[in-house]
């Protein structure tokens, strides 16, 4: 380079590089690394200009983007480098002109152990064609970026210190560039984490069924948390259930034994852990693995076998769910603002599942009997109609014990629960799919038959009174029942019109001495329901 062929690099440099600073912010990631790459080569005058970018789950670099003849490209793009190989083979110290620029020159040879290199033909001059020029981008806190690997200088001529702290200078906006981008994307995961987790917690209230939480908390983790992977489980017992048909069912004590051995250890509260040693029975035969999965990602953070376990934890910490997350995007474990995100999710889904959970409690309650476990009159009128409306043929018995006011006297009130205990078994036994057993009050029980006609509530009215003696036998003696029965064939309407039936016939089975069945007949008065022999 001649001094004043140099001044005029110098001041092109200058200008170029003042362009790239002006204009920088306004660029995208790869648009500024174009133009970085575009100044070495048409400024700098290097014929060929490689960029790689490092890929943390791969722990390599691989190149984005290549400036020179089409033979160049065609050898490098989307080649990619072990960081290993590279830093421990190649980019060493001895190589080392300015901190960060690596001078690699023909009688090195380290070459020879690279996967991916593009030697062009000799060029004229003392550029010899094995030589290289690679500037190791770094982060602000010294992370990889990239590599900006370039060759074939116009001139011919091995590289000035001059020339090198040009190239650095330029270099600088491909890390910014790079450095930039990595913040950005990382910032806009988390913003959309927090704008979903906010619009999930505006949502908490609204839920009615808690699978239905579950099925929204999956479609967060997945498309603002970036899991290709979400299986949620609920709560059964000792077992996890899956939300979807696509899983197997999880031992509780199998899920507390990987939080235990959970690294890092499982926190406090509602943790987040990742389970490496996660041993859950796979949901379905895990399909075969693409071929850069069976080389593994060696990167340091990288996702191997691990699963992320989120449990779901209700007051005093007990588990009300799980979610499995897995594949991540970026092919890396999880960040801990990530896990800090997560965690936030899990509460708001633990407290949407224990708002579900209540409500439902209360409701049920509201709708049952304490004593035997049987829905209550509550309701029942409507629960009537609507079945009347869906199904065609609906009958109701209305059934009470007789003479039970002598049990308590006889025998005091805990004998009398006993046997209304055992009643309400009974009609459990009885009762078909779809029947629903009430107690009406005090002791008096009602079995609902839908898709029933009147001489199928007959057969089921007599069947029910036959078995109550023997079945509270064991407490006590000759307990028997009176049983009034009203089908919708007969009595028409909804629900008001079969318990009126129901009650009239109920009241003409006691006023012809209890111990049997009447049925309701409309405007006619109810009618003794024969008796038939009960088959042994
Ligand atoms: P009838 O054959 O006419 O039906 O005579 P009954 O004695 O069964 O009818 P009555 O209506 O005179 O008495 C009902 C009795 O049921 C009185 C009440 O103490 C008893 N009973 C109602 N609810 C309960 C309860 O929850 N537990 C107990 N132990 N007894 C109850
Ligand atoms: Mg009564
Ligand atoms: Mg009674």
């Amino acid at each position: 380079m001649t001094a004043t062929g140099g001044g005029v690099v110098v001041a092109r440099w200058l200008e170029a590089l003042l362009a790239l600073a002006r204009t920088g912010r306004d660029r995208s990631e790869s648009e500024t690394l174009v133009a970085v790459a575009d100044t070495v080569r048409s400024v700098l005058g290097y014929g060929s200009v490689a960029v790689n970018v490092y890929r943390p789950a791969w722990h390599d670099y691989e190149v984005v983007l290549v400036i020179g003849d089409a033979e160049a490209k065609a050898a490098l793009m989307h080649t990619t480098n072990d960081y290993g190989v590279l830093h421990d083979q190649l980019l060493l110290p001895q190589f080392e002109r300015l901190p960060g620029v690596y001078f690699l020159t023909a009688g090195d040879a380290v070459w020879d152990d690279m996967e991916h290199t593009y030697t062009p033909a000799p060029g004229p001059g003392d550029w010899l064609p094995d030589d290289g020029l690679v500037v190791a981008l770094r982060s602000s806190t010294g992370e990889p970026l990239g590599l900006l690997s370039v060759d074939q200088p116009a001139s011919g001529c091995r590289p000035t210190d001059a020339e090198l702290q040009m190239l650095v200078a330029v270099s600088a906006h491909g890390a910014l560039a790079l450095d930039t981008a990595r913040l950005n994307r990382a910032a806009a995961r988390h913003r959309d984490a927090l704008m979903a987790l906010a619009a999930f917690s505006a949502q908490l209230g609204t839920h009615t069924a808690d699978a239905a939480v579950l099925d929204r908390v999956r479609a967060v983790v997945t498309e603002a948390f970036g899991f290709g992977s979400v299986t949620a489980y609920l709560r059964r017992e000792e077992w996890l259930a899956p939300v979807t048909a696509d899983a197997a069912p999880i031992p509780l004590r199998a899920v507390v034994a990987a939080l235990d051995r959970s690294d890092p250890p499982a926190e406090a509260g509602c943790p987040v852990v990742v389970g490496r040693a996660w041993s859950a029975p796979a949901p379905a035969p895990a399909p075969a693995p693409a071929p850069e999965t069976v080389r593994g990602r060696p990167g340091p953070r990288a996702w191997h076998e691990d699963r992320l376990l989120v449990p779901l934890c209700g007051r005093g910490g007990s588990l009300l769910g799980l979610l499995v997350l897995d594949d991540p995007d970026d092919g890396l474990l999880p960040d801990p603002q990530t896990v800090r995100e997560l965690r936030l999710l899990a509460d708001q889904a633990a407290a949407a599942l224990t708002v579900v959970q209540n409500r439902s409690e209360l409701d049920h309650q509201a709708h049952h009997d304490v004593l035997t476990g049987l829905r209550n009159r509550r309701d029942l009128e409507v629960l009537l109609d609507e079945l009347t409306r869906r199904v065609d043929g609906v009958a109701v018995l209305l059934c009470d014990l007789d003479h039970f006011k002598a049990v308590n006297d006889r025998f005091g009130h805990a004998v009398g629960d006993r046997v209304l205990e055992r009643v309400g078994s009974l009609l459990r036994e009885q009762a078909r799919d779809g029947d629903i057993a009430v107690r009406y009050g005090g002791e008096e029980f009602c079995l609902l038959l839908p898709a029933t006609d009147d001489a199928g509530a007959r057969v089921a009215a007599e069947r029910l009174r036959a078995a109550t003696p023997t079945y509270l036998a064991d407490i006590v003696d000759g307990q028997t029942m009176s049983v009034g029965v009203a089908a919708v064939g007969v009595v028409g309407g909804g629900g008001e019109a079969l318990l009126r039936g129901a009650d009239a016939a109920l009241y003409a089975a006691k006023r012809a001495g209890r111990d049997c069945c009447f049925a309701a007949r409309g405007a006619d008065r109810p009618e003794r329901v024969v008796r038939r022999p009960v088959p042994t």
